[in-house]
């Protein structure tokens, strides 16, 4: 995939960049080694100044950092406003807290005394995707460095400036060289890198191909890895839901970044009783989007992130029609110039179909109508993904017992799968494994190393 800025509002090539040579990543990736031997030795207050630092800058220039965001992969301009917003959280939350989450655990052993402490691992490669391109970077890039890691980034290659910009950004922070780099190669050039006895672990989110290339390198090397894979969220509305806000929310869970989202509600499933409402009231709002330029702030729904992208969804849909989907809405390309899918709801899906299992990465809802709860809960567990899931419901009591029951990394009662800062984010089955974010995002890739005295 060429490395370049192709503005998905008009198809039209902005900028092109070069890849680096093997030479250049030998260079960048021995820095990196260098910069952790002394990174290591700092303290928690050192590597926080540099973090809050980042996290400053990206609130001062949130106008200019979004802007280039909603150019390379059409992201709302306000979406991408808000994303500049929740990266500068997650930095200033690593800052704050990762004294207190990576403090020593003193144990009581039966014999001896001991504790646990949380020793940083060396050089870390995150292969991070263009659909968040601040906020996955962030909440890869914040906890590692206050571990004490140094962290090689080769980000999605059609979001290039983003790349630029971040790396730009810990320059101005006063990161010495060789904490955060960015790296410009292929995806299958990352896969290869694993091997490298430098680089001790490696983070991706991105496809299921992506995402079992880099762990079958880190397997073969005996490496840590974390995914963050695709996903296939369900959309529960129980005949107690208030109905309209599910509406609301629903509309909110399939469109929110164009529909460019692992956790974005994929699957609505209503049970018979209020089915009819939900469908009609959500198929208005979907139908009444407005459809057009991700930099004018009243578009509601923008283009896919690349022509490809637009051309794979539409794909999906005619195929899943073939074997019998019906089309309530929407259904193909709409007739501006850029790389736009119209909003789309397919129902009349059965396992044989390709929209039953498969992901589909924009803004089509796929819709079920089920007899009951337990209806509801076998439909959500019959996917091979394991991301997220919304159960909307007025007894919150119901919602928890119903969570238990769904095979997800994420439950949401009452609201789609969202995420901040202090939440950890991951999921089960082919959604992937590890935790990114809260608490748990930075026990990752760290040494906890038990110190034992007798
Ligand atoms: P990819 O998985 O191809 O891209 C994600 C990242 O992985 C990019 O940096 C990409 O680099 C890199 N990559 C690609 N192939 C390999 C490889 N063999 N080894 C190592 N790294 C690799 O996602 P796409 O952009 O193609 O999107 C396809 C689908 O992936 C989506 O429809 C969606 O289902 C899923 N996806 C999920 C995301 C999530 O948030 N969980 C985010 C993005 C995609 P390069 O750009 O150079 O190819």
């Amino acid at each position: 995939m060429a490395i370049q800025t192709v503005n998905p509002y008009t198809n039209k090539v902005v900028r092109s960049f070069e890849e680096m040579t093997d030479k250049s990543v030998d260079m960048l990736v021995a820095q990196s080694a260098k910069t952790f031997n002394t990174w290591k030795e700092t303290n928690y207050e050192q590597r926080a100044q540099i973090l809050h630092k980042v996290a400053s800058l990206m609130r001062e220039k949130k106008e200019h950092l979004a802007k280039i965001i909603t150019l390379e992969m059409g992201k709302l301009i306000a979406q991408a406003e808000g994303e500049i917003l929740l990266s500068a959280d997650i930095f200033d939350y690593y800052a704050t807290n990762a004294a207190k989450f990576l403090a020593d655990k003193h144990l009581e052993p039966e014999y001896g005394s001991a504790y646990v402490r949380c020793s940083p691992i060396g050089v870390i490669l995150g292969v991070e995707p263009w659909n968040f391109p601040f906020y996955q970077v962030a909440r890869f890039a914040a906890p590692n460095i206050m571990v004490g890691n140094t962290v090689l980034v080769k980000h999605a290659s059609m979001v290039p400036q983003c790349a630029i910009a971040i790396e730009d950004l810990f320059n101005e922070a006063g990161a010495p060289t060789g904490l955060y780099t960015n790296l410009f190669i292929s995806g299958k050039r990352a896969s290869s890198l694993v091997a490298d006895k430098r680089i001790k672990g490696v983070s991706l989110t991105g496809s299921e191909e992506a995402g079992a290339s880099i762990a079958s390198e880190a397997g073969k090397y005996l490496k840590k890895s974390v995914l963050e894979l695709g996903g296939s969220d369900a959309f529960i509305i129980l005949e107690d839901a208030d109905i309209d806000k599910a509406v609301e929310w629903a509309v909110v869970g399939r469109i929110n970044n164009n529909g460019e989202c692992c956790v974005a509600s994929k699957r609505f499933i209503a049970v018979e009783a209020i089915a009819d409402e939900f469908i009609e009231k959500f198929k208005e709002k979907m139908s009444n989007l407005v459809v057009g330029d991700p930099m004018n702030s009243t578009t509601e729904l923008g283009p896919m992130s690349s022509e490809e992208a637009a051309e794979h969804i539409i794909d999906q849909i005619r195929k899943s029609v073939e074997a019998g989907a019906t089309i309530l809405l929407g259904g193909t390309r709409s007739d501006l110039p850029g790389a736009f899918v119209q909003p789309t709801i397919l129902t009349d899906l059965k396992p044989e179909i390709p929209a039953y299992y498969e992901e589909i990465f924009g803004p089509v809802a796929s819709f079920y109508r089920v007899k009951d709860e337990q209806a509801a809960i076998t439909l959500t567990n019959d996917s091979s993904f394991g991301l997220g899931c919304s159960i909307f419901t007025q007894d919150i009591e119901r919602g928890k017992r119903i969570a238990d029951k769904i095979d997800t990394g994420m439950v949401f009662i009452n609201h789609p799968t969202w995420t901040q800062a202090d939440l950890p984010f991951g999921g089960t089955k082919n959604s992937g494994y590890g935790r990114e974010l809260s608490e748990l995002g930075i026990q990752e890739f760290v040494n906890k190393k038990l110190i034992r005295i007798s």
